[in-house]
């Protein structure tokens, strides 16, 4: 399932693609679930760049703040610097501080119901 990163957003688009059954990683799936998952992670891609015009697509998983496995989907734009690879970690980071702005959450949530229209 895919959800928008809760407020303080670190940017518009940031989406997180979660497993359905809880797994902690990819290297749990079963056949079925490898094919499902390739599938929507394309799918949320596609998403976040129709909605967001960025570049590239990070996609990140960590799976430590939370034991059960969800992706980062960052949008990355060539024209903000701060997208740029590792320099997003100091983004959110900044972020998180309030030392930068977040995502309006209004934006947010306009995001969430134009995608919803069109993804579910
Ligand atoms: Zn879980």
């Amino acid at each position: 399932m895919i959800r928008h990163h809760s407020n303080p957003a670190p940017l518009l688009g940031w989406l997180l693609l979660d497993s359905v059954r809880h797994c902690a990683g990819p290297w749990e799936f079963t056949d079925r679930e490898m094919a499902d998952w390739g599938r929507a992670l394309k799918d949320a891609c596609d998403l976040v760049r129709r909605r967001t015009g960025c570049d590239r697509v990070y996609t990140i998983a960590f799976g430590e703040g939370a034991p059960h496995l969800h992706v980062h989907l960052i949008p990355r734009f060539g024209s903000d610097a701060a997208t740029t690879a590792w320099k997003v970690a100091d983004l959110y980071r900044d972020v998180a501080s309030g030392s930068r702005d977040a995502a309006a959450p209004q934006a947010v949530l306009e995001f969430v119901k134009q995608a919803r229209s069109e993804f579910l």
